[in-house]
């Protein structure tokens, strides 16, 4: 009989956040268990709600947003976007450098596909957020690793970056604030990254979606300001994570720096974009209500009450007092990524190991192999439920490797 097969394209392509685990899980479920899902960023399961004022915008753009709107989003969704990184101190920035998409993920893919030829090599951090490597695996270019240094807060090692340029490298992505790591880099590599970029000529590729989930004294540097006039920098945004509108899928890139040089790679962005023919619309009436300067929601977009912050905080600090676990303090976003010694536990693969996690405890965790982590040691775990519900979870967490320990 014959079969109907995916193409070879897709054969190193992964996104293990949505994989397999996700999938026995939900045969957990089937079978009447409970499971504690800590495997996605997703606010509203976890009762962090939007401000009403950016659902009424959405409400109320339904009789507007029947029609398909420009390819690269509405007017008032692409002026209120430069007009906010005009505010950061990015100079210049003109709606007609801002592209609407439905999320950040969907960009990812649609500007890789406009700029990357076969055999291209694209330096992605590792760990990574995988749709970056994905993505580059999907348009038949090279996904070089470069390694964050856990020792140093999870920054990227510049001299690690530099080492892996060939005459064959096109792009640099940065991740920052960093999924899975929770690093939120400083400026001193925020610039590091920018300068290797001039140097080498490369696409700086920033995704900010996590921008404003900042703690502490962790300061957002963007690296469009870093890039300056002469580094071509893409900045990825949106509103799923700070506005905590992951449905509405409302997400942009931001064109920046020698625009005049990228004049054929933008329109190659624009014909995929037309393509696409339109981001979904009532999404994008949320973006000028959460961007106005005189936005309802003031500097605390995030995190009003502190609750985020305390609970990275804790989940961190329980996990580091598990023997052989070990978690560099989240400053960002909204994970922790603890490292775990292997040979204690008998561990060899680690999603064989969120596996039997989630079937003795009911958690659902993601393996760090699944962010591109080159070891099968690390995990990440989602610190959005609130204080009591995660402590639960560690607590299974420690008890099921109590289970499994050889030394
Ligand atoms: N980039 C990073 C680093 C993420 O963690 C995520 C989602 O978790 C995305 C992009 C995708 O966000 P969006 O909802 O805008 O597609």
């Amino acid at each position: 009989m014959q079969t109907y097969r995916q193409s070879r394209r897709l054969r190193d392509v992964r996104y293990d956040v949505r994989g397999p685990i996700l999938t026995e899980a939900m045969r957990l479920e089937a079978e009447g268990h409970d499971v504690l899902r800590l495997n996605l960023g997703n606010m509203r399961p976890f009762g962090l709600d939007a401000r009403p004022e950016l659902m009424d915008a959405v409400a109320r753009s339904l009789e507007d947003g029947q029609a398909y709107s420009d390819s690269r989003g509405i007017p008032a969704a692409r002026e209120a976007i430069a007009d906010y990184y005009r505010r950061c101190g990015v100079r210049g920035v003109s709606p007609a450098d801002v592209f609407c998409g439905n999320g950040v993920s969907e960009l990812i893919t649609l500007v890789l596909q406009a700029m990357v030829d076969p055999g291209d090599e694209i330096l992605v951090p590792a760990p990574d957020y995988p749709t970056w490597t994905g993505a580059v695996n999907l348009t038949g270019g090279v996904p070089v690793h470069y390694l964050a240094d856990e020792a140093n807060g999870w920054n990227p090692s510049l001299e690690d970056i530099e080492s892996r340029i060939t005459p064959r490298t096109t792009a640099l992505v940065m991740i920052n604030p960093n999924n899975p790591t929770g690093a939120v880099y400083s400026e001193e590599t925020v610039r590091g990254m920018a300068a290797i970029a001039r140097r080498h000529g490369l696409v700086l590729l920033s995704d900010e979606i996590y921008e404003k989930l900042v703690f502490g004294d962790a300061a957002h540097h963007h690296a469009a300001l870093a890039a300056g006039d002469d580094v071509l920098c893409l900045t990825f945004g949106g509103l799923s994570k700070a506005y905590r509108v992951c449905g509405y899928r409302a997400g942009w890139v931001v064109a920046t720096g020698p625009l005049g040089r990228a004049a054929d790679l933008l329109e190659g962005l624009t014909l995929l974009s037309n393509m696409r023919v339109c981001p979904g619309v009532p999404g994008q009436y949320a973006i000028p209500v959460a961007l106005a300067e005189d936005s309802p929601w003031g500097p605390d977009v995030v995190d009003p009450d502190g609750r985020i912050e305390r609970q990275l905080a804790l989940t961190a600090e329980r996990l580091n007092a598990i023997p052989g676990v070990s978690c560099v303090a989240p400053r960002g976003a909204l994970y922790c990524f603890p490292r775990i010694d292997r040979e204690m536990y008998g561990i060899d693969d680690d999603e064989a190991f969120v596996l039997d996690l989630l079937r003795s405890e009911h958690v659902l965790v993601t393996h760090g192999t699944g962010f591109n982590w080159p070891d099968p040691d690390h995990f990440r775990i989602v610190c959005l439920p609130e204080a009591d519900v995660l402590e639960r979870a560690v607590g299974a967490i420690a008890r099921h490797l109590e289970s499994r320990r050889l030394a």
